[in-house]
């Protein structure tokens, strides 16, 4: 039985935020990522700072490098005019702000406009957005680009009970109306699914992340990232020292990768593994680092026999 948690018991268990700066250049991550045609390409996500996402999920801790109040007008252009002296490729960048990049609190219009014009050089956009701030603003700013534009959204899990209780405020059928709606209008589709959920039994993480993955595919999803469960937000610690959450261990992270990329899917589709926090995922008897190569492999080729 799952305890009853909302959004003041989330803010109560909360920790301190990071000391972000705003009117600093942001941090960036670059990596290699196979594109819709199977080609590798440089990707390069750059971690905006800006305000606080208004949805408090039990599993979020992306509020701890935002701001609580709104940033100085022009800030994140500011960022990232700082930032793209440094990214000398024009293949796929991410522009994640740890919020909602069409909620207009979080981006004001002026800014989107703006931050469109300086990547619209890029073959694919990405951009972080709740399903139910999916809007014809989505589109009008796709129309915009030279390249692609896709929308990253958390589904998080495909079990309705468990969706419910991460206080995401949304439903499945919220998701599927939104990747509807984005592809109908050719805008991709990018997943974050949580390996596992949180309250998902130790036995059943394997097999509970595998149906979502299932879900996000059917949905037209285009990438399908897997987000391997973490604590440190306060609120999910306090689930895991009372029993309610178990975390994975990186021998469930490599049987569920394995197993979702056993999933028939379309040549455009991918699967990826989050790999920014596998260091923490200790389990006995397993050489984390070479896991952690055979990952990337895995990542990187979409398949196990390469
Ligand atoms: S919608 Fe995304 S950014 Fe907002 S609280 Fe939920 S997980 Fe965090």
């Amino acid at each position: 039985m799952l305890p009853n948690i909302n959004t003041s018991k989330i803010l109560q268990l909360r920790g301190q935020r990071a000391p972000v700066d705003p009117s600093s250049a942001p941090a960036i991550v670059t990596e290699i990522e196979e594109d819709s045609n199977g080609v590798p390409k440089q990707a390069t996500t750059v971690f905006l700072i800006g305000k606080e996402c208004p949805f408090r999920c039990l599993m979020c801790d992306l509020w701890k490098n935002t701001v609580s109040t709104p940033p100085p007008p022009g800030s994140l252009v500011s960022q990232v005019e700082a930032i793209l002296p440094q990214i000398t490729h024009r293949e796929i960048i991410k522009l994640y702000n740890a919020s909602n990049f069409f909620d207009p609190q979080a981006v004001p219009p002026a800014e989107r406009t703006e931050l469109g014009r300086l990547v619209k050089d890029f073959e694919l956009v990405v951009v972080e957005n709740h399903p139910n701030l999916v809007s014809g603003t989505v589109v009008d700013f796709a129309a915009k680009l030279e390249g692609r534009l896709q929308v990253a959204m958390g589904l998080e899990t495909a079990d309705a009970t468990i969706l419910a209780w991460l206080n995401k405020q949304m439903s499945i059928a919220d998701y599927e109306f939104a990747c509807g709606f984005l592809l109908e209008h050719q805008i991709s589709v990018r997943t974050f699914l949580l390996l596992p959920a949180p309250g998902v039994e130790a036995e059943k993480m394997v097999e509970h992340t595998l149906a979502s993955v299932h879900r996000a595919l059917q949905c037209g999803s285009e990438v399908t990232s897997l987000i391997p469960l973490r604590a440190g937000n306060g609120v999910m610690d306090w689930l895991v020292e009372q029993g309610h959450v178990r975390l994975p261990d990186l021998n469930v992270v490599v049987e569920t990768f394995r197993a979702a990329l056993q999933i028939p899917r379309h040549k455009d589709q991918r699967v990826f593994l989050d790999l920014w926090n596998l260091d923490t995922l200790a389990a006995e008897d397993v050489d984390a680092a070479s896991v952690c190569i055979l990952l990337e492999r895995w990542n990187l080729n979409q398949a196990l026999d390469c």
